[in-house]
């Protein structure tokens, strides 16, 4: 789709329009379209292949016989908001009051506009982490606040300490932290978690953390922000049940703060989408009191299935990292002679019938050049449909 004459000039939205005003869709869209269109393997965009507990799709199915079909309450209804003030006790020994210090929201995505929305303006600064989830840098841009990356550098995508610092100053209004981190499967030490905490309050900023992989970790532990000792205040907790419950279509998300940026975050959240998801909220609330076995065994799949596709595409010959947590695994496709992932991307229906994501795709234009030869590709697929596409990458022949 492509707009013309003034309206790409006076809309904010035209900061997200590409070069010539066309409205280019998300990269997870492009590669799923592509995926489609060919019948590639798609590694691309990260949602499962498979239905994730029982308990959770019945729950959901019981909501909507029962009648729970219109709006819920704008907060979310109090079933949900308790099970994640009870969720945020029982994993991390973070105490909420789920009346005033949950706020329900259409998935993760929701809370992240709403939140940066309400409380970024122009001349704001938001300091991101890079690569990034794109969805950073369109809402600082929709809000007209200016975006400051720190770079995450191969293999280990860690922030340099000195870096971070120098990013932070008395204009940064928000920090975003996405740990464990999308698209490298990055968890950030402790260290450095308490070394944003201590920028925030030397500046006066607030962190927003972005948690959604919290509990798809494979040996190491999750940390979240706001249970760090002068976090809680300035902390904008978000997450979802999407990842965890493998329930990404459902799009019932959450923030938890403190109650006045929970109030600003609903100002804005109410003029979104007002609410949504009325029978999923009580399903994920099911899912979010499962027992411990439940979350365990949901991370160890998941490790299972990293660990066959990572050696799938040491075996093709790709360079693989080893996320510790999240969906993605990334691929240098160096030592195949790729110099450019987008257009290998782009090829990789045809050449091998698999679909990835360039990590350029997650930053900057001007900071590209670093990560040119990285793919992200998914692995929260079947384990045959992983191996297929190991199989496939290894078969193929580069001209
Ligand atoms: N943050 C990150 C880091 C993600 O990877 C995603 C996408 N899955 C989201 C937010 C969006 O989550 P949701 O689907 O709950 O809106
Ligand atoms: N979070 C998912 C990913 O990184 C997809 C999100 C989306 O399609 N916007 O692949």
């Amino acid at each position: 789709m492509s707009v013309s004459g003034s309206w790409e000039r006076t809309a904010r939205g035209a900061m997200l329009l590409g070069p010539g005003g066309e409205l280019s869709p998300t990269i997870f869209a492009e590669m799923s379209a592509l995926a489609a269109s060919t019948g590639a393997i798609n590694l691309g965009q990260g949602f499962p292949d498979e239905d994730g507990p029982a308990e959770v799709l019945e729950a959901a199915r019981a909501a909507i016989s029962a009648g729970v079909n219109q709006y819920p309450p704008g907060l979310g209804m109090p079933v949900l908001r308790e099970a994640i003030a009870a969720h945020q006790k029982r994993f991390y020994g973070i105490e909420l009051d789920a009346a005033t210090q949950v706020l329900v929201t259409a998935g993760a995505t929701e809370a992240i506009a709403a939140t940066l929305l309400a409380l970024t303006d122009a001349g704001d600064e938001v300091v991101t982490f890079e690569p990034f989830y794109d969805e950073y840098g369109a809402i600082t841009a929709l809000g007209r606040a200016t975006q400051v990356t720190v770079p995450l550098r191969a293999p280990h995508f860690l922030p340099d300490p000195d870096e971070l610092r120098a990013a932070v100053n008395d204009r940064t209004r928000v920090i975003i932290v996405n740990s464990p981190h999308n698209p490298s499967g990055a968890v950030f030490p402790r260290e450095i978690l308490e070394l944003i905490v201590e920028l925030a309050h030397r500046h006066d900023a607030i962190i927003v953390t972005d948690e959604v992989y919290e509990h798809l970790t494979f040996g190491v532990e999750h940390m979240p922000v706001a249970g760090l000792p002068g976090a809680f205040e300035r902390t904008v907790t978000i997450s979802s049940g999407g990842k965890t419950f493998s329930t990404t279509g459902w799009k019932i998300g959450w923030a938890v703060a403190p109650a006045e940026l929970i109030q600003a975050i609903a100002a804005v959240k109410q003029y979104l989408t007002y609410v949504n998801g009325a029978p999923f909220q009580p399903a994920i609330a099911v899912g979010l009191g499962l027992p411990d076995e439940f979350f365990a065994s949901a991370a160890a799949t998941l490790r299972a299935k990293r660990d066959i596709l990572s050696a799938g595409l040491a075996s093709a010959g790709f360079t693989v990292g080893t996320p510790d947590a999240g969906y993605f695994v990334i691929a240098d496709a160096a030592p195949l002679g790729v110099t450019d992932a987008a257009e290998f991307c782009r090829a990789l229906p045809s050449l091998a019938g698999v679909v990835g994501v360039p990590v350029t795709a997650f930053v900057r234009p001007a900071n590209r050049a670093q990560y040119s030869s990285l793919i992200r590709f998914a692995f929260c697929k079947r384990a045959e449909l992983l191996e297929d596409a190991a199989a496939r990458l290894a078969g193929m022949t580069l001209i």
